[in-house]
């Protein structure tokens, strides 16, 4: 398949065409982005009718639109029947996708979708890598109002622990940052605290931002949300976001899902404000989106608005997100969990 070969090695899918041929394959994969091997303009027709199979490496199994077109969300299927979901979110000054690392997760966070599934597979940095040519590929076919008609922004938030499938992310990283000539700065992953990989990369040389999924501010009550707490305690957590900022001089953003009588009172947020005042970290807060598969209930809005008013007083940089896509089942691993468990029936919408 074109995306998951390397973008150095394509000439393998050229047989005795020109060299030059290798260079305008790469152009179309990485920077010019079609749907359909057919629009390669350039190449020979029997050359795109013959690399039109070998696109994508995935089939998409169901497209979503919402927000008027500006979120739109992808569940892709690879041919072993590995699940990859991406959702692009437009706005006015930037175009961020939102993508899958793994096929499932292993970490087993309870008000997680897609830790409830468990694990099925890594994902290959290629796709990693396509699921981001797709979508530039699909804005330039159906473009999005007001926003960026390309991927701006990249966040590893999808399905999967991008950190427990490190060189495969850093070889995607390598891909969007080198050959699709994307900012670094414009690239986040987030991790729930895979200690070791957070100081590999913050030993790179990208200034790619980190998010840190803590959710809890001790441990006791952290190890009941998040099981790899259990290996990697806060304090480590902490160190290793210490490190982050001290090698990038970039903030990293602590992730905070609020989650009704579990982590929405004030000694929590007082306990994040301390935490995050320390790092000089901003802190995200989302209020939980309910998963079918879980007890976690979001936070009543009096209490949501407490716990910011809390944090602000503390002196902390607090954003409360607004939750995009929930009409098409935006968060973490809920299209899957919706199409497996059969809960309701989606018809493909094609954009
Ligand atoms: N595994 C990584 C990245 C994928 S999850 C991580 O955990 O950081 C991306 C973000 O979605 C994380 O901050 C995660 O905690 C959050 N998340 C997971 N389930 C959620 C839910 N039901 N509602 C709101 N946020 C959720
Ligand atoms: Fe995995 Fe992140 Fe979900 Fe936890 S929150 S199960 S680490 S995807």
């Amino acid at each position: 398949m074109l995306y998951t070969t390397p973008p150095e090695e394509l000439g393998s899918f050229l047989g005795d065409e020109p060299r030059y041929r290798a260079d305008q394959l790469r152009q179309w994969l990485y920077q010019d982005f079609v749907l359909d091997a057919a629009e390669m303009t350039n190449l020979p027709k029997p050359l795109r009718h013959e690399l039109s199979t070998k696109l994508w490496p995935f089939a998409v199994e169901v497209s979503q639109e919402g927000d008027k077109g500006r979120t739109r969300k992808w569940l892709f299927r690879a041919p072993d029947g590995a699940s990859i979901e991406s959702v692009l979110m437009g706005y006015n000054d930037r175009t961020t996708l939102c993508i899958s690392s793994q096929a499932g997760c292993a970490m087993g966070c309870t008000f997680c979708a897609t830790g409830q599934f468990g694990f099925e597979r890594h994902l290959s940095a290629g796709e990693m890598v396509a699921q981001v040519a797709y979508a530039n590929a699909h804005l330039k076919a159906h473009p999005m109002d007001r926003s960026p008609q390309r991927v701006t922004n990249v966040v590893f938030m999808g399905m999967g622990e991008p950190l427990a499938n490190y060189t495969r992310v850093e070889e995607a990283l390598r891909r969007m940052i080198d050959v699709v000539d994307m900012s670094a700065r414009s690239v986040t992953v987030s991790t729930v605290g895979v200690v070791p990989g957070m100081r590999r990369l913050a030993a790179t040389s990208w200034q790619i931002g980190l998010a840190v999924s803590l959710h809890a501010a001790d441990d006791e009550l952290r190890s009941t949300l998040v099981p790899l707490n259990n290996r990697y305690p806060l304090a480590d957590v902490i160190d290793a976001c210490r490190e982050y900022y001290d090698h990038k001089g970039r903030r990293v953003t602590i992730e905070w899902a609020l989650m009704k009588d579990t982590n929405d009172s004030e000694e929590q947020a007082m306990k994040l404000a301390a935490i995050a005042n320390d790092l000089r970290a901003h802190i995200n807060v989302i209020n939980l989106n309910p998963t079918p598969l879980t007890d976690e209930q979001p936070a009543d809005r009096p209490t949501l608005e407490a716990f910011m008013v809390t944090l602000e007083a503390e002196g902390a940089n607090a954003t409360l997100r607004a939750t995009r896509g929930q009409d098409i089942d935006g968060a973490c691993g809920q299209l899957r969990s919706r199409v497996t468990e059969q809960l309701i029936t989606i018809e493909p919408n094609p954009a």
